[in-house]
């Protein structure tokens, strides 16, 4: 058996266009241009490439973005000054601030800052509590991809097992929340594993969709899946490979090769959740957008 390839890419490509048709639409009716703001804090060259890739998403759906970037020693109040800024700027409908933030800042207190309706990363506690409790809010980016890969690619999880390795504040838990809501999209019996799992196989064996966010390099194997399994690879981990450019390649928490054998689709890395993160982001702007429209 050969797995159905859950492409990633070309989900996220369709979820950009139907945010760029939202776009016309709401600048056309409503003369609202989603607006969203990146604050980018230090010089950590892995967060200044998503910002650059966040903000090319934009441009291709029609947004209007601004950047601001601030140095490694600001302060945590000058920082929670800018988002205050943004959440009086009516052009602004969505704040992002990049993580990691240096150590001296209080990141809990920086999600709190920005206004719930600005909260296009879904991680002030007022959307939290509403992702919990199946209410509107804006799910978090990676989760939200993770579902739509899953419903566009006819794998609904409705009735399924879900096991999901990892819980993570960021893609563990709000997945896991997501999941198994009375909802369409959800409506999964969900597990949740994690270091403390005495015999990780046994919950690995019994996955009819099998979520990984581990973040250890090609950790799940194909003969520890069931048979027929699901499989959503969520680790970006990079390995040694002299035979690569720059000397090293990106591989996922499962071991693509073996598993590809036995389950019945699995999501590649690079390719598979990766570019649904930003898809996500767009259309929870567009969301906020919208709803500012409404009030
Ligand atoms: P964290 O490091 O925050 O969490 C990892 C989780 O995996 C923890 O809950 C940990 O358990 C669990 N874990 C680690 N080792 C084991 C083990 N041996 N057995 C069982 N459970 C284990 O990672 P993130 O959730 O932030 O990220 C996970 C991966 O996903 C990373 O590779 C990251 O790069 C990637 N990622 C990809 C994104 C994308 O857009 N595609 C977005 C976000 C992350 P415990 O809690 O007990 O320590």
């Amino acid at each position: 058996m050969s797995a159905q390839i859950i492409d990633g890419k070309q989900i996220a490509e369709q979820i950009k266009r139907e945010v760029k048709e939202g776009t016309e639409l709401l600048k056309t009716t409503r003369g609202v241009t989603p607006g969203l703001a990146f604050i980018l804090v230090g010089e950590n060259p892995a967060s200044q490439v998503y910002v650059r890739m966040k903000g090319k998403g934009c441009e291709e759906v029609g947004f209007r973005s601004v950047t601001e970037q601030l140095p490694a020693t600001v302060s945590e109040q000058t920082l929670l000054e800018k988002v205050n800024e943004f959440n009086n700027d009516p052009k602004i409908h969505g704040i992002l601030v990049q993580l990691p933030l240096p150590k001296h800042i209080n990141e809990q207190k920086v999600f709190e800052a920005i206004s719930p309706g600005k909260d296009v990363d879904g991680f002030h506690p007022i959307n939290v509590g509403r992702m919990v409790v199946g209410g509107p809010t804006f799910k978090p980016c990676t989760p939200a991809g993770i579902q739509e890969l899953l419903m566009r690619s006819g794998n609904d999880p409705a009735g399924k097992h879900v096991v999901i390795v990892g819980r993570s504040n960021i893609v563990g838990k709000p997945i896991a929340n997501i999941l198994l809501q009375k909802q369409a999209g959800a409506n999964a019996v969900v597990t949740v594993a994690h270091t403390g799992a005495k015999d990780l196989r046994m919950y690995i064996k019994t996955a009819d969709i099998l979520i990984a966010a581990i973040g250890k390099a090609e950790f799940i194997t194909g003969e520890m899946l069931k048979e027929g399994a699901v499989v959503i690879d969520v680790g970006i981990n990079r390995i040694d490979d002299p035979a690569a450019r720059g000397g090293y390649r990106l591989v996922g928490d499962v071991h693509f090769e073996s598993a590809r054998h036995v389950a019945k689709a699995i999501t590649p890395v690079p390719g598979g959740v990766g570019p649904m993160t930003i898809a996500m982001l767009l259309s929870n702007t567009l969301k906020a957008a919208r709803n500012s429209s409404e009030e």
